[in-house]
């Protein structure tokens, strides 16, 4: 119990409670360079079962990996204005190559060598469209080798002043897809095609419903063409931007010269997607699903999702129930199963259990001389309740357990997220909404951008979507929500991570 009780409840303060699940999941956990994260096996492990996932479905898709190099050098940045613009405030450079010995004492026994400047200051990446296409443009020549369908995992690093734990922090690890298409028909098809991905993973793996849509012309990707976005409502009613999706039409493809000769002859240039999702979404997943004991995760992504506690008192039930807990925990792998067998001396079952909790496994399996005794198991779900299971068929029935948990998930956060949702939102109304409960706000826009800068500077709120026709509203709105003027597109606005 105490241990549970050393979690913030969300009710008091969201922010401490999200940075305590965090430490008691043992997720991640700052690092001695202020801004980055050190990343701990269980969450390691999380973004693993991410990455299998999401990979599995980039290669269905036609896509191959490759890897790029973490520098870019500084002038490939400006060769595409808007995205330079967009980049230039947040980027590290690497100026020199070595250091020296001072002959001094401590922190300053070592000093830069001045006399090792680079001639061209290097970029860490931000992103990697400019040396993506820089290599594009070497490999290009003909209709024949497009379309060109890439995705490379790496880290990125962009300089962030306020930073949070997977939500904002100054190196992340993501992947980012890089497609070249002869079309632009084909680029807005892939664009739209990898946003589908996105969110197949965040409902089917992640259990995160999410809204799709399209990103307005000032809160698109710089260097994009158009942006399409999934975002998902967290408990706290503020949106997270989950995964984004660009057709980058011409812009880069122009800018680093990437041409290839059509079947007629032409010379033309390709059209380019970008795409990615980051660590971003461990941060998405926690604030969906977990509650005032610590992280829930989804029973598809939990790094372990069944934890076996078998209870004794004497040596002779240890190895009685250890025996049987062993082969429970073996038939479970053998169904492909992520288990542990908790065998520790040094805890009592009660603190075993909340530590399991804590670490957010979907289900428990308590096993001790009366269970086996009338030859079941209590089976505990994360999100509530316990009933007995016959040993005989303990496989189906954790199995069954773990298939509700993730559906029932799924359904809660889409309940929860349709709550908050308040649609043909007035001004007053909206108002009154961004100052308190916070949510989604579906309104009128009249498509000006000062509009969209005077909500954000009065609210806070930004328009998250222009969402997709299964999202909006039967009635589509006459009126800008705010300013009256005629409504060009209906739009999704919250506060936002
Ligand atoms: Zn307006």
């Amino acid at each position: 119990m105490a241990q549970a009780q050393r979690i913030t409840p969300r009710a008091k303060d969201f922010s401490e409670w999200y940075g305590d699940v965090i430490a008691h999941a043992e997720l991640a956990d700052y690092s001695p360079v202020r801004g980055c994260m050190v990343i701990r096996p269980h969450g390691y492990r999380l973004w693993e079962l991410m990455q299998r996932a999401l990979d599995d479905m980039f290669k269905a898709t036609g896509h191959r990996n490759a890897y790029f190099p973490l520098f870019i050098p500084m002038s490939f940045l400006a060769k595409e204005a808007e995205h330079v613009e967009g980049f230039a405030k947040e980027v590290a450079l690497v100026t020199h190559t070595r250091l020296k010995a001072t002959g001094k004492a401590g922190a300053l026994a070592i000093a830069v060598d001045p006399t090792s400047a680079l001639e061209e200051p290097l970029v860490v990446r931000p992103t990697s469209e400019t040396i993506i296409y820089a290599m594009f443009a070497k490999w290009i020549q003909s209709y024949r080798d497009l379309p060109l369908l890439l995705n490379q995992w790496c880290n990125v690093v962009r300089w962030e002043m306020r930073t949070r734990l997977f939500l904002r922090t100054t190196e992340f690890l993501w992947q980012e897809g890089h497609t070249a298409h002869a079309t632009e028909a084909e680029a807005e098809a892939e664009a739209r095609q990898m946003l589908g991905v996105y969110r197949r993973f965040a409902e089917d793996w992640m259990a995160m419903p999410v809204v799709t849509g399209v990103k307005t012309q000032s809160e698109k990707f710089a260097g994009a063409v158009r942006t399409f976005a999934i975002e998902a409502l967290m408990q706290d009613n503020k949106a997270l931007q989950a995964g984004t999706s660009h057709n980058l039409g011409q812009n880069f493809a122009k800018a680093f010269n990437v041409q290839y000769q059509t079947a007629a002859g032409g010379l033309e240039h390709v059209w380019n997607t970008s795409w990615g999702v980051s660590t971003r979404l461990i941060g998405g997943l926690i604030m969906t699903h977990s509650d005032d004991n610590g992280l829930i995760a989804p029973p598809k992504l939990a790094p372990v999702q069944v934890a076996i506690v078998p209870i004794w008192k004497s040596d002779e039930e240890k190895s009685q129930v250890s025996r049987v807990g062993s082969q429970v925990k073996a038939d479970l792998e053998q169904a492909g199963l992520r288990v542990e067998l908790d065998l520790r001396e040094n805890l009592k079952p009660g603190a075993k259990y909340f530590e399991w909790e804590a670490l957010g496994v979907p289900v428990r399996l308590e096993i001790g001389p009366r269970d086996l005794a009338a030859g079941q198991a209590m089976l505990a779900r994360r999100t509530g309740g316990k009933a007995p299971a016959p040993l005989a068929g303990v496989v189906g029935a954790v199995t069954t357990a773990l298939e509700e948990i993730q559906r029932a998930l799924f359904a809660a956060a889409q309940v929860r997220r349709e709550q908050a949702s308040v649609r043909g939102v007035t001004k007053a109304q909206f108002v009154d909404l961004m100052k308190g409960a916070g949510g989604f706000a579906y309104g009128g826009f009249c498509g000006g951008a000062a509009c969209e800068a005077e909500i954000k500077e009065q609210t806070g709120a930004t328009i998250r979507l222009l969402p997709d026709a299964e999202f909006r509203s039967p009635e589509p709105p006459k009126t800008c929500m705010w300013c009256g003027r005629p409504s060009v597109a209906e739009a999704v606005w919250a506060q936002a991570y």
